[in-house]
């Protein structure tokens, strides 16, 4: 069932429902392997069949910006990774990003690719996943997107779960050259796809992506939360 995003989405400009605050390894993009404090919003209208964060989708508390900025400086990183859920559903989340900025962090932002991220401040790094056919949430990605793909500080995300999807993702890659400034990812289906297939189709239809790991699923049990 979808949920309308009006329903997930929180008002306030400086307050947002948010699921967890944690430090770890990000275990995804090229900043994989960074110890990195992750804020996960709470709320999503999309339903992955994949999705490893459906204990986000409801549950949370309000926290104001100023709140959310406390909790991170109780850490000593210097990378903070705004992800969810869908962190683009609750408009006070750009201010959120804002601030980090503002801060000195080294801000990414993961996001599902079907909200618009124009008014995403340019200092962060946007990791924007383009759904793919068989992810459960098809053709969900906003056109708008595509500009991004101009913006070195872009880096899209297609989750391979079978070969009509590696089919796929070449096809939008090549027709749209995202890969011409903007990093490509393909990150194989956990426990779907094995890696080793995903590895050597990229090596064999010489794709212009870069293979992305779960690292976290590694380096921890793959069902362990907060990492
Ligand atoms: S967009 Fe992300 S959080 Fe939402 S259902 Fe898909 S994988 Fe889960």
């Amino acid at each position: 069932m979808l949920l309308s995003s009006s329903a997930l989405e929180v008002g306030h400009m400086d307050r947002l429902k948010i699921n967890e605050i944690f430090f770890s390894i990000q275990g995804e993009s090229t900043w994989a392997g960074t110890p990195t404090v992750f804020v996960r919003t709470s709320g999503c209208h999309l339903r992955c069949h994949y999705c490893d964060t459906t204990y986000a989708y409801e549950a949370g508390a309000p926290m104001s910006v100023d709140e959310v900025l406390t909790r991170v400086t109780s850490y000593s990183a210097h990378h903070v990774c705004v992800t969810g859920g869908e962190p683009l559903l609750q408009p006070a989340t750009l201010l959120l990003l804002q601030r980090l900025c503002d801060a000195g962090y080294r801000v990414s932002l993961e996001t599902s690719g079907d909200r618009d991220c124009s008014l995403v401040d340019p200092r962060v790094k946007k990791i924007i996943d383009v759904k793919t056919p068989d992810s459960g949430a098809p053709f969900s990605f906003a056109v708008e997107n595509l500009k991004f793909a101009e913006d070195v500080n872009t880096e899209f995300k297609f989750v391979i779960c079978s070969e009509n999807d590696f089919a796929w993702a070449e096809k939008f890659v090549r027709e749209n050259q995202l890969h011409k400034k903007s990093i490509v990812l393909y990150s194989p289906s956990f426990g779907k796809v094995p890696e080793n297939w995903l590895a050597k189709k990229i090596l064999s239809e010489n794709s212009p992506a870069r293979l992305q790991l779960q690292l976290h699923k590694y380096i921890w049990s793959p069902d362990t939360r907060s990492v």
